[in-house]
C-alpha cells in the first residue's frame, strides 16, 4: 500500500478516521485513533486503528510502518490504563483474513476485556477451512 493510498474512500476506518462517519472516540493522537466497537464482544470493546490506511491487515504490514504499529500498542496499554482494565486484564488481537473473521480491511486491533474473556481460536463447525 503506498503512501498516496493512505486514505481508501469505500474503507469504514478511514472514512471514521476522516470524521465522516462518527464513532464513539475514546484516544486519539496524530497516528493513532480509538473508538468503542459497535458491536462489543465484551463489557470494553475498544478498536484501535492507525489513522492512514497503512495495510488492509498484518499480512502487508511494510517494515517502514514499524514506528505507527509501536504506536498502536502503547496506544492500547494507555487506553486500558484510562478504562481501568490495565490490572484486571485484557486482550490485544487482530483478525487477519476470512478465518479469523477479519471484517474490515483496515488494520486494526481489537481491545478487550471488562470481564473474564472466554477461550478462543476453537474452530467454529460450519466455516472452517484451510
Ligand atoms: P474485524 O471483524 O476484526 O475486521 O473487526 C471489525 C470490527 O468493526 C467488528 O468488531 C465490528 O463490530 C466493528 N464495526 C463495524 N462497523 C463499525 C462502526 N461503524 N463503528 C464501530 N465499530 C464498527
Ligand atoms: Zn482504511
Amino acid at each position: 500500500m503506498s503512501a498516496e493510498k493512505a486514505f481508501v474512500k469505500d474503507c469504514l476506518f478511514c472514512r471514521i478516521a476522516a470524521g465522516e462517519i462518527p464513532a464513539k472516540t475514546v484516544y486519539q493522537d496524530e497516528d493513532v485513533l480509538a473508538f468503542q466497537d459497535i458491536q462489543p464482544q465484551a463489557p470494553q470493546h475498544v478498536l484501535i486503528i492507525p489513522r492512514r490506511h497503512i495495510a488492509d491487515s498484518l499480512n502487508d504490514l511494510r517494515t517502514e510502518d514499524e514506528q505507527v504499529l509501536l504506536k498502536l500498542f502503547y496506544a492500547a496499554r494507555t487506553i486500558a490504563r484510562e478504562l481501568g482494565i490495565e490490572q484486571s486484564g485484557y486482550r490485544l488481537l487482530t483478525n487477519t483474513g476470512r478465518n479469523a473473521g477479519q471484517s474490515v480491511f483496515h488494520m486494526h486491533f481489537h481491545l478487550l476485556g471488562g470481564a473474564p474473556l472466554g477461550l478462543f481460536g476453537a474452530p467454529r463447525r460450519s466455516s472452517a477451512s484451510e
